[in-house]
């Protein structure tokens, strides 16, 4: 199947006008300028971009992967592809010991089907001073035996853990899951500046939620913030719903870190689903205009966006770059999540792609060569 279209975006530019071949559930070949033979698919007013890759997400379309079954986790997944993201990274909040392994377990099943890309845990090991949405009674500091007993669970599923590196046993956590191959993230933390450098020394690689949930930057204490988007290889995820962070924080992230930003919904089940109350792990949520906040306390307990809402707001909204916007997408996330020949529309990668129109909304998905919408 050839696909032309007005403008492709693939990681190092973008072709105005430009084409993507594909084959199978393949990226076959991509190319700028007009094909030479007439394309199955002609969208001249349509910009082409990889699938949608979300390294941080709880829920959707009224699931979760919090209750690890594995018929809610189809449902969160497919929730998310009618809206572009093709690649999903399931995410389970604070929970007993019992309940996360009991749900690794199910998700690494799920996994293996390919629902899911891989499993992040946020929390247990998180700051109560920063707990957010997480339950402040179940949290606990590192521990070796269930960080081990959690990563053997995964099988090679368990990609990501955030946790609060100043907690006792917290830098050793960071280098156990570090040479078992797990991405260390920041996040949920009161790190100081010097707590978070030893951190980043110990091998953790990204901040979970820039800005949120975190010790804030100050001039004297800059904090985990400073740490992260002055080191030269970390990530910094940013949740661009216009709600956790404001335009300008997100451009002042995101300049500074064009390569190694990346946008994650954190999205609860509420996302492409309606306003109401849900759960969230043990918490109960309310969602009214899209906003969700915890009912006890009201602090905000993930978000209702979708990949293709964050993209569009960055873009049209925050004012950057498509480019950049797209690669926070895509490829950037796959980087940090070492995820395989996804994210980009590059031969030979898989035939995942989003048609946008000229607003940049969704018109059609791309999964595996197949048109899902
Ligand atoms: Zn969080």
């Amino acid at each position: 199947m050839l696909i032309s279209a007005g403008r492709v975006v693939t990681p190092a530019r973008v072709f105005a006008p430009g084409w993507v071949l594909v084959e199978g559930d393949r990226i076959a070949d991509v190319g700028s300028g007009v094909p030479d033979r007439p394309a199955d698919v002609d969208l001249p007013e349509a910009t082409l971009v990889p699938g949608f890759v979300d390294g941080h997400a709880h829920g959707g379309g009224g699931a979760s992967y919090d209750t690890g079954s594995r018929e809610d986790a189809a449902a969160v997944t497919a929730a998310h592809l009618q809206h572009g993201t093709t690649t999903m990274m399931a995410s389970l909040v604070t929970a007993t010991p019992d309940r996360l392994l009991s749900s690794v377990a199910e998700l690494a099943a799920a996994a293996d089907e390919g629902v899911v890309a891989g499993i992040h845990l946020e929390g247990p090991w998180l700051s109560p001073r920063r707990a957010g949405a997480h339950d402040p009674a179940l949290l606990t500091d590192p521990e070796p035996a269930l960080l081990d007993a959690l990563v053997e669970a995964g099988r090679g599923h368990l990609r990501m853990v955030t946790l609060a590196p100043e907690l006792p046993g917290g830098l050793d956590a960071i280098r156990r899951l570090t040479a078992a191959g797990v991405v260390s993230a920041i996040g949920h933390t009161e790190a100081t500046y010097d707590v978070a450098r030893a951190a980043l020394d110990a091998g953790a690689s990204v901040g979970t939620h820039l800005f949120n949930a975190m010790r804030p930057l100050h001039h004297r204490e800059p904090g985990p913030i400073a740490a992260l988007l002055e080191h030269p290889d970390a990530y910094v995820e940013l949740i661009a719903d216009g709600v956790h962070v404001h335009p300008a924080a997100l451009r002042l992230a995101a300049e500074a870190k064009p390569h190694l930003f990346v946008l994650v919904t954190d999205a609860m089940a509420a996302a492409a689903a309606a306003d109401g109350d849900y759960r969230l792990g043990r918490m109960t949520v309310t969602v009214r205009d899209g906003v969700a906040r915890l009912a006890e306390g009201g602090a905000i307990a993930g978000s209702t966006l979708t990949m293709a809402a964050a993209v569009q707001y960055a873009v049209q909204v925050a004012g950057l770059p498509i480019a950049d916007v797209v690669r926070a997408a895509t490829s950037t996330p796959v980087a940090l999540l070492h995820l395989d020949r996804v994210g980009a529309l590059r031969p030979g990668y898989r035939a995942d792609l989003v048609v946008l129109d000229q607003d940049l909304a969704v018109q059609r998905v791309l999964h595996c060569g197949r048109w899902v919408t």
